[in-house]
């Protein structure tokens, strides 16, 4: 590791160490990089915990009819490993890539030496899985109450704010995938928006061309959990974005110095 690296891994879980932490755990670690629509989840868990940067990555559950489903949405102000964090060998979720990228790749063993009682490692580790844990039952409210439409444009805001960009690849079938839908309907609604100038969507690529209309849009559980992880994970009451707030939030702007 060198010193610019260690000042600046792009991820915020990771940045956000005090020095000796941070180079305890980045010592051994792999900076590697994601395909589109990979499949990842031979990287991670048991034996590793993936911390993404410039990567976004969406994890999932499959029926047994074969149907998936999203489950949670991670990039850089994530990671990807709560079970391995807490020593279990199972995890059912299936991991993909939505956005190609990097991400560093720390070792079980290491991560889990790291959750010393007082670290901050510790600290971050439970608040992200306090995070995980209220992420998955608001989306089990969220698929029962809310249209395909507010769902979609949460997702999409999801992934906007992990992407750090506002153009990113992503195409009607991952996100009909994620959304439990076929793709027309993901195609349908998705025109919509674009009509009224709040997306754009052509080959393969996604944009998002005014979030806070974008936010009106979408069902309350963006903001729900948007405030939850501003809270717990990042420490802080985060108030609600002003109306006028552009494209590039403060906090998006924060979390990628
Ligand atoms: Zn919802």
């Amino acid at each position: 590791m060198n010193n610019e690296a260690r000042h600046y891994t792009g991820n915020a879980l990771l940045d956000g160490l005090p020095e000796a932490e941070h180079t305890q755990l980045l010592e051994r670690a792999q900076k590697i990089d994601l395909r589109q629509k990979e499949d990842v989840r031979h990287l991670e868990g048991p034996s590793h915990v993936l911390f993404p940067t410039t990567s976004v990555l969406a994890s999932g559950l499959v029926s047994h009819e074969g149907v998936q489903i999203g489950i949670d949405i991670i990039g850089r102000q994530g990671l990807v490993g709560v079970p391995t964090l807490l020593g279990l060998d199972a995890n059912p979720t299936t991991l993909t890539t939505v956005v190609a990228g990097e991400c560093w790749r720390i070792g079980a063993a290491e991560c889990q030496a790291a959750m010393v009682p007082g670290t901050r490692f510790a600290d971050v580790s439970r608040a992200f899985l306090a995070y995980s844990w209220r992420h998955a039952s608001q989306t089990s409210l969220c698929n029962l109450l809310h249209t395909v439409e507010q769902r979609m444009c949460r997702w999409l805001l999801m992934i906007h704010e992990q992407a750090g960009a506002d153009d990113f690849p992503l195409t009607h079938d991952s996100l009909a995938q994620m959304l439990g839908v076929h793709r027309q309907t993901v195609t349908v609604a998705a025109g919509e928006l674009q009509s009224e100038q709040i997306l754009s969507s052509r080959r393969g690529r996604m944009g998002i061309l005014d979030r806070r209309r974008l936010e009106e849009r979408a069902c309350e559980c963006y903001r729900v959990i948007r405030q939850f992880f501003d809270q717990v994970v990042r420490g802080q009451d985060t108030a609600p974005p002003p109306a006028n707030f552009d494209n590039a939030p403060s906090w998006m702007v924060e979390v990628g110095r």
